[in-house]
């Protein structure tokens, strides 16, 4: 199956012409200030799969990894768009409310519950990692 998405004002769009590896929610700290203060909610997809239109804004910081993750929002509108690990390029992690309505996508995994609010609840039907999981299979 294919996906669309495109930010709140349209001057970023883009497809990915195959499945998500992952989709997760991310409670990290950096997550939880780019989305206001709850988590992340995350597509991953291939990065030969999708097709990206449109002027975007990039920030980067170095995560305690050692991998520089970067965060593209929209240079207009500043709509939350994908991120990426300079570990991983191979993946584009796009954030589920870019993505168009009907995607039928739902989170399966939380990651870096170990820095979720104390008012927040774990989803105990979702694969909980307290930190960074183990990327996802690089075949396919
Ligand atoms: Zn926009
Ligand atoms: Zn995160």
């Amino acid at each position: 199956m294919a996906y669309s998405g495109r930010c709140n004002c349209g001057a970023v769009s883009a497809t990915m012409a195959g499945e998500p590896v992952a989709v997760r929610r991310c409670w990290c700290r950096q997550c939880q200030k780019a989305a206001a203060g709850g988590p992340t909610y995350n597509a991953m997809f291939h990065t030969a799969d999708v097709a990206l239109s449109g002027d975007l804004h990039a920030w980067s910081y170095l995560a305690p990894s050692g991998n520089t993750l970067s965060m593209h929002n929209c240079a207009v509108c500043a709509t939350p768009v994908y991120a990426q690990s300079s570990a991983r390029p191979q993946f584009m992690t796009f954030r589920l409310g870019f993505l168009d309505e009907g995607h039928g996508l739902a989170p399966t995994v939380e990651i870096w519950t170990e820095e979720m609010p104390p008012w927040a609840r774990p989803d105990p039907e979702l694969e909980s990692w307290p930190r960074q999981p183990p990327a996802p299979p690089q075949a396919d």
